[in-house]
C-alpha cells in the first residue's frame, strides 16, 4: 500500500494508516455484510442487513426531533435520460453509492455530495425491460461495487475508480431477459435472479464467485429445468410435467426479478418468483411450480430446501417475488412476505410451514382467504378471467388487486421495537381478459389484456402497519397517488417512506401520525436508508418519478399526471446546535 505523507507527519501517518488500514486495504467482507443491520456507521446491503428488515437502531433522529430534519445536500444524476429512480443507497467509508435509471452507478462524497465517479453501462438496442429502465441498487464487497444491468449482465466495478473489474452475461437479453434487482452477497458469492416474466423466460437464481464472476451454482425456478453446481448437473427443480402440461414449462416464467434475502441461522437464501407464463391460465392447468412462490435455497449448493406457493395456478399476474423477511416471534423462527396478491404471509422460515395469511389491502376478489390447514387460497372461481375463444377475447372479469399488486417491488420494513411490519401498499383493481397466445422468442407472452381502475375515491396508496401476531392492520396512512417507494423504520420510533407527489415523509411508528415531510422536487420511488457519520445521524433517499405505474397505470394516471421526472440523491440530518 502506498501513502503520500510529509516527512514531519510520518509518525502520525503510521497511526492513521493503522486505524484506517482495513477500509483502505480490503473493504467490507462477507462477515461485515452479514453484520450490516447492527453496524450503524455504514449501509452495506440492500435491505440494511441480509435479512432486509430495514430497521436501524439509530435514534438521534426520533419522533421528537424529526420535525427539525433539514437537507444536508442534494446531488443530481444529470444526463438527458431520467425516468424512475428506484435505487437504495449504500454508504461506506465516506462514499454513497447509488444506481440510476438506464443502468448507471454513481459514487458521491458522503459529507458533501460531490461526485467521485460515474459509470454508464453501454446498453444495446433492443433491450426489453417490461416496467421502466430502473435499477434497485448495488452490492458492495471488498474493492468492488456490483450491479445488474438492463441487458442482463452483472458488472463488478472498482469502488474507488468506477472501472470495470469483471462483466458477465447472466442471460440472453434478446430472449427478453433483463435485470434490475440489487445483488445479494453471501459467503463471497454474489447471488442474483433475472427479469423477463412477460416474455416467456425461465426464472433462475445464480451464485457467482464475487472475485471472478465465475458461476458456483444455478437454480432454475420452473419445474423441469436442471440446476448446476460447479458446472455439473445438480438435480432437476421439482419433477418434469408434474405441475405443467406439455412443453409449457420450457417457457414458464417464474422470473426471480426482485432478488433475495439471506438468513445466516438457516443458511437459506429466500427468493420470490414471478408469474407463470403466459398470463392466460387456461393454457396451463396445474399449480405451475415454482411460479408465484417463495423458494428457500441452500446457500452452498443451490438446492431448493422448501417452497411455498402464494398464488397456485396464477391467472392475474400475481408475481410472488416480494421480499421474504426473516424475523423472530415468541421464540419461533419465522419469515413474512406481503404478496402482490394482497395477502400478508407468515411462514416457518426453517421449513416453509404455513402459519397465517391475512389481507393487507381493501379488497381481494380472486380469493376469500386461505385454508389454515393446507395454506392454499379459497379461490372465487367466477373471478378468474375466462378462456379465450378460438379467435379472440374471453370473458372479462373485474379483479382486485390489479396486476400491479397490493404491493409491488417496493420493500416493506420490520421494527424490532414495535414488532410491526410497515407495508407500502396500493388499493386498485382491473378489468382483465384472456386472449390466444403462442410463444415467440423476444415477444411479449401474456395472452391477456387489462385496464387498471381505482377502487376508492380518496386514495390508491396506503402505508399500513401490520401486526404479524394478529394479522390486523394497526394503522394506515392513505396517499392519493400509488405508493411505489421502499420503507425504513428506526429505533427513533419512526417510519420513513416516499410518495409520487415528491415527498419523503416520516411517521410515528406506533400511531402512524405524520411527523415530517420534505418535497424533493420529483416523485420518490426509491428506498430510504440511515447511518451515522461524525456523530450525526443521516437519512438518504433517491428522488425521480417513474417505474411501472406511469407505463401501465390506465385510469389511475389521473392521480399523478402533473408529477415531473427527476434524478437526485437527497441527504438529510438535524441542524447542529
Ligand atoms: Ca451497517
Ligand atoms: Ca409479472
Amino acid at each position: 500500500m502506498k501513502m503520500k505523507v510529509s516527512r514531519s507527519l510520518a509518525g502520525f501517518a503510521t497511526l492513521a494508516l493503522a486505524l484506517s488500514a482495513p477500509a483502505l486495504a480490503g473493504g467490507p467482507t462477507s462477515a461485515d455484510l452479514a453484520n450490516d443491520a447492527a453496524s450503524t456507521g455504514d449501509v452495506l446491503t440492500y435491505g440494511m442487513g441480509p435479512q432486509a428488515q430495514r430497521f436501524s437502531p439509530l435514534a438521534q433522529i426520533n419522533a421528537s426531533t424529526v420535525k427539525d430534519l433539514i437537507p444536508a445536500y442534494s446531488a443530481s444524476l444529470g444526463g438527458e435520460k431520467q425516468r424512475g429512480q428506484e435505487s437504495q443507497p449504500l454508504v461506506y467509508d465516506g462514499t454513497i453509492y447509488v444506481t440510476g435509471s438506464y443502468s448507471r452507478v454513481f459514487a458521491f462524497d458522503s459529507h458533501t455530495g460531490e461526485k467521485k465517479w460515474e459509470f454508464d453501462a453501454r446498453l444495446p438496442d433492443g433491450i426489453m425491460p417490461c416496467c421502466d429502465v430502473v435499477n434497485r441498487g448495488a452490492a458492495i464487497h471488498g474493492d468492488k461495487i456490483i450491479f445488474a444491468t438492463l441487458d442482463a449482465h452483472l458488472v463488478a466495478l472498482n469502488r474507488n475508480t468506477g472501472k470495470v473489474i469483471w462483466n458477465k452475461a447472466i442471460a440472453d437479453y434478446q430472449a427478453g431477459y433483463s435485470a434490475t434487482a440489487a445483488p445479494l452477497i453471501v459467503k463471497d458469492m454474489v447471488i442474483t435472479g433475472n427479469s423477463g416474466g412477460e416474455f416467456g423466460v425461465v426464472g433462475e437464481v445464480q451464485a457467482r464467485n464475487v472475485d471472478t464472476g465465475e458461476l458456483v451454482w444455478t437454480r432454475p425456478t420452473v419445474e423441469g429445468h436442471m440446476g448446476t453446481l460447479h458446472g455439473q448437473p445438480n438435480g432437476i427443480s421439482g419433477k418434469t410435467n408434474a405441475t405443467w402440461p406439455g412443453d409449457l414449462w420450457k417457457t414458464g416464467g417464474a422470473a426471480t426479478w426482485l432478488g433475495g434475502t439471506y438468513d445466516p441461522g438457516t443458511n437459506l437464501v429466500y427468493f420470490g418468483t414471478g408469474n407463470p407464463g403466459p398470463w392466460n391460465s387456461h393454457l396451463r392447468p396445474g399449480d405451475n411450480l415454482y411460479s408465484s412462490s417463495t423458494l428457500a435455497i441452500d446457500a452452498d449448493t443451490g438446492v431448493i430446501k422448501w417452497s411455498f406457493q402464494t398464488t397456485p395456478h396464477d391467472g392475474w399476474d400475481f408475481d410472488g417475488v416480494n421480499e421474504f423477511i426473516p424475523f423472530d416471534m415468541d421464540g419461533k423462527k419465522l419469515g413474512a412476505k406481503a404478496d402482490r396478491n394482497g395477502y400478508f404471509f407468515v411462514l416457518d422460515r426453517t421449513n416453509g410451514k404455513f402459519i397465517s395469511a391475512n389481507k393487507f389491502v381493501m379488497q381481494t376478489t380472486w380469493a376469500n382467504g386461505f385454508n389454515p390447514k393446507t395454506g392454499r387460497p379459497n379461490y372465487v372461481d367466477a373471478n378468474r378471467p375466462g378462456p379465450p375463444s378460438a379467435d379472440g377475447k374471453g370473458n372479462s372479469v373485474f379483479a382486485s388487486p390489479s396486476f400491479l399488486g397490493g404491493k409491488n417491488w417496493m420493500p416493506m420494513a420490520y421494527s424490532k421495537d414495535t414488532g410491526l411490519f410497515y407495508i407500502p401498499s396500493n388499493d386498485w383493481g382491473m378489468d382483465i381478459w384472456n386472449e390466444p397466445i403462442a410463444y415467440k422468442k423476444g415477444a411479449a407472452y401474456l395472452g391477456a389484456g387489462f385496464t387498471i381502475k381505482p377502487i376508492a375515491e380518496d386514495h390508491i396508496g396506503a402505508l399500513r402497519a401490520m401486526d404479524p401476531r394478529t394479522g390486523k392492520i394497526v394503522w394506515e396512512y392513505k396517499n392519493k397517488a400509488p405508493l411505489w417507494g421502499g420503507v425504513l423504520t428506526t429505533a427513533g420510533n419512526l417510519v420513513f417512506t416516499g410518495t409520487p407527489e415528491g415527498y419523503l415523509k416520516a411517521f410515528d411508528a406506533k400511531t402512524g401520525q405524520e411527523l415530517w415531510k420534505f418535497n424533493t422536487g420529483s416523485g420518490v420511488v426509491g428506498s430510504p436508508v440511515t447511518w451515522e457519520q461524525d456523530g450525526e445521524q443521516y437519512v438518504a433517499v433517491m428522488s425521480g418519478w417513474g417505474g411501472a405505474v406511469p407505463l401501465w397505470g390506465g385510469e389511475v394516471a389521473k392521480t399523478f399526471k402533473d408529477i415531473s421526472q427527476g434524478g437526485s440523491l437527497w441527504v438529510f440530518k438535524l441542524p447542529k446546535h
